[in-house]
């Protein structure tokens, strides 16, 4: 068949979608050819799609299916911003991928008046990744049976089932919940520069294999029973944490609140108590901040993180208040930020440029420390996002700026 016929068959479905690579025995070309199919069957042009440097082989069967080609989002930087962490020490550049006119612009306002001021420090609270799989008991006193002894035997299921499948996964707590006759396991692992959900996934399957063999009468009936919590809003990561636990802060001089973001230490702190804390409470919102989502969102695009995670990314509450000196006290607290720097979109040559650009593409040594560095810049950035934000709607110039920067 040559390829004109092939392209034909794709467009009336005689073949599928997931079986070109079956006739054309090369991934490039089957992008190439569903493209075109499609092309042809809606009558349109996808010539902007079909243009990229990605290659197929890499990410076809690993990161998408069905592939056609790339859509392309414009990537600005951000920076410098000076970070004070434990892993990031020094001044980075943030790679903000987004089709939204003046947010580059508003967080580089922000790293500039955070530079200016000494820096941004940055503390991990909590570091684990978690799946709560899900087993049905023959009632409640059984439950809290086999959670008793799962919470005992936690070095014996690391070594029978968790080390079988992953070298860099460890498990280091489990966290039992009991709904009727309902288990939910919330099993927290170390992921190193993984974010780590395949990881952990893979890993909790081994240890439902060993629970089941100990306990027959108990049924292992889903692997997430939904109390992970991934990629939906929930109090569960808000309070438990998931992903890193962080928090970026910095005082930040009157004069530079003054002169760089027009406004007072006052006014910002006034803002964000009335439109942050309390307008987020009526709101009944787990967003205790102004656009948390915004900087995580465009970060996650650019660097090949799971972007349904900019869920529980956007989770947080930002605090501003005026020191006794005068000056401004400001934070962002992110309870559920899921990163990493090995694994997953990570690994798609765009993105791994991205992650260079901050110096964090790849494995850290020791592992796990490159994935606390990139949170820790991460966390600064949303934190220059925030005070700009706050500056803006203080000092009033928040639809002026996009007027002229998002029109
Ligand atoms: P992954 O690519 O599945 O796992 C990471 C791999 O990197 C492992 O093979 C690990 O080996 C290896 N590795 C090498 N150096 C490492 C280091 N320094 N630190 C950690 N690992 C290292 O990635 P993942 O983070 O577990 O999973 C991410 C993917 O899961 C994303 O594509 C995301 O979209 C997807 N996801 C899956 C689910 C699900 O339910 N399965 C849910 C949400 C998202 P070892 O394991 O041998 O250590």
């Amino acid at each position: 068949m040559n390829l004109e016929e092939l392209i034909e068959k794709v467009a009336s479905g005689e073949i599928k979608l997931h079986e070109v690579e079956k006739y054309t025995g090369d991934k490039k070309l089957a992008t190439d050819v569903r493209r075109k199919a499609l092309e042809k069957k809606l009558g349109i042009s996808l010539e902007n799609i079909g243009h990229y440097s990605i290659d197929p082989e890499e990410v076809i069967g690993k990161n998408i299916e069905n592939m056609i080609g790339v859509v392309q989002i414009p990537m600005g930087v951000a920076g410098p911003l000076k970070i004070n962490g434990e892993y990031a020490k020094g001044e980075f550049y943030i790679p903000l991928a987004t089709t939204e006119g003046a947010l580059v612009a508003s967080v580089n306002r922000g790293c500039s008046a955070l530079t200016a001021a000494g820096g941004v420090k940055t503390t991990i609270i909590d570091d684990k990744m978690t799946r709560a799989p899900l087993l049905k008991c023959p009632d409640a006193r059984r439950a809290r049976e086999v959670a008793q002894w799962v919470e005992k035997n936690l070095e014996y299921l690391q070594e029978k089932a968790v080390s079988k499948v992953t070298k860099h996964g460890k498990l280091r707590g489990v966290k039992p919940y009991i709904v009727g006759n309902n288990l939910y396991l919330r099993f927290e692992f170390e992921t190193g520069d993984a974010m780590g959900m395949n990881m952990v996934t893979i890993a909790s399957e081994e240890i439902m294999k060993v629970i089941e063999e100990h306990f027959p009468d108990v049924k292992y009936l889903a692997l997430s029973g939904n109390l992970c919590v991934d990629k939906k809003p929930n109090a569960m990561n808000f309070i438990n944490g998931r992903g890193k636990t962080i928090i970026a802060e910095a005082i930040i001089p009157r004069e530079i609140v003054e002169k760089k973001l027009k406004t007072t230490p006052e006014l910002i702190a006034e803002v964000n108590y009335r439109k942050n804390l309390v307008g987020s409470a009526q709101a009944g919102s787990y967003g205790f901040n102004a656009h948390f989502a915004n900087i995580v969102g465009a970060i996650f695009l650019a660097t090949g993180q799971d972007e349904a995670q900019i869920t529980e990314g956007s989770h947080g509450i930002t605090l501003a208040e005026v020191t006794p000196e005068g000056d401004l006290y400001i934070s962002v607290t992110m309870p559920s930020l899921e990163i990493g720097t090995v694994g997953g979109g990570t690994r798609v040559a765009t993105q791994r440029e991205a992650l260079s650009i901050m110096g964090v593409a790849g494995g850290g040594d020791p592992p796990g420390a490159n994935a606390k560095k990139f949170a820790e810049i991460i966390a600064g950035a949303v934190l220059a996002g925030e005070l700009s934000l706050l500056a803006a709607i203080a000092a009033k110039h928040l639809a002026k700026a996009h007027k002229e920067l998002g029109r």
